[in-house]
């Protein structure tokens, strides 16, 4: 995995612009270390979209351990926003167990964020890994949603069940199900339609599959992943906190960081809502999925 960490960096090269070349300016700028000073980082945290709270809890902890090391020089300072940063994204130690075991991953999230594409690198991810994969189609809410998964299920080589637009989502889980059964699967990717502006919705949609899943799948770990569009900043928080009220969301994978999304924004969604970010999607292409490690990721971002 030598080059995990230069994709990283690659990645989020765009990202990295934004929040790094201000803090640079402020860690350059001052001379030293005061009130002003960590006004001006806390501004900088905050427009990366870390979040208020979050940026708050942040700088105490940096500031902590400037004093408490008696650091005088500002440019000194950047290794313990670096150190706190990273705190604040407890990574969880269970976060890919569901690799170790015969799973069923749900790949929900609203319109538009990259769950089909998502679900064609975890595949290749997987895959790579030696996974037997399944692709199910279950957003057969719109039309081309289930041939694009299909391009997906082809460009990397793993099986697919599909049923086209129209048809019951349950029931393209249905067969997903008896395939994986049958042919002695270890992960099927679900995709879905998530249709969030009708909660009421996604959420009799997800319990009808449970139900399934439960009754014909009982042993198998079930792994629900949301999806969001990094580049929505405060939107994708919003998302995430009205998904986690209408599913038991497992994981994030935070899609396109290659572009200009604010780096902060990894950090308020791990931190604030108790959910760990699995993976973060850096481009379109299939290898452009990577797991999350938020050492990696603050050591990358800035
Ligand atoms: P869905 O509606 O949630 O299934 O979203 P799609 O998978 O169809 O993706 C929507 C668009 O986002 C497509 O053009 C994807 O190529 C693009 N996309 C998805 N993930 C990424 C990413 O990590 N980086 C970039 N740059 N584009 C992405
Ligand atoms: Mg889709």
């Amino acid at each position: 995995m030598a080059d995990f960490f230069s994709k990283l960096v690659d990645g989020l090269k765009k990202t990295r612009q934004s929040i790094a070349d201000s803090l640079d300016s402020v860690f350059g700028d001052y001379s030293e270390v005061g009130d002003d000073f960590y006004d001006e980082i806390e501004e900088t945290l905050i427009m990366s979209d870390m979040g208020i709270e979050t940026t708050s809890r942040v700088m105490e902890r940096m500031k902590q351990g400037i004093l408490e090391n008696h650091i005088k020089n500002p440019a000194r300072c950047r290794e313990y926003l670096i150190k706190s940063i990273a705190e604040e994204m407890r990574p969880d130690p269970h976060a890919y167990d569901f690799l170790d075991e015969k799973s069923v991953v749900l790949v929900i999230g609203v319109n538009g964020v990259g769950k089909t594409t998502t679900i064609g690198k975890l595949a290749w991810n997987m895959k790579n890994e030696g996974k037997k994969v399944l692709m199910c189609a279950a957003d057969t809410f719109r039309a081309a949603a289930a041939e694009q998964l299909e391009t997906w299920a082809e460009r990397t080589g793993v099986d697919i069940v599909s049923q086209g637009e129209g048809a019951d989502p349950a029931a393209v889980v249905y067969d997903g199900v008896a395939s994986f059964k049958s042919k002695g699967y270890d992960i099927m990717l679900c995709d879905t339609a998530g249709r969030l502006h009708n909660k009421k919705n996604l959420m009799d949609e997800l319990a009808k599959i449970d139900r399934i899943l439960d009754r014909e799948l009982p042993d198998v770990h079930k792994e629900v992943l949301l999806v969001l569009d990094a580049s929505t900043g405060q939107n994708a928080v919003a998302q995430a906190e009205e998904f986690s009220r209408a599913a038991k969301v497992s994981g994030i994978i935070l899609t396109k960081l290659d572009g200009t999304a604010k780096g902060g924004i990894a950090v308020a969604i791990s931190s604030g809502l108790n959910i760990p970010v699995k993976y973060v999607g850096v481009g379109e292409k299939k290898e452009d999925l990577l797991r999350f490690s938020a050492e990696d990721f603050v050591k990358a971002l800035f």
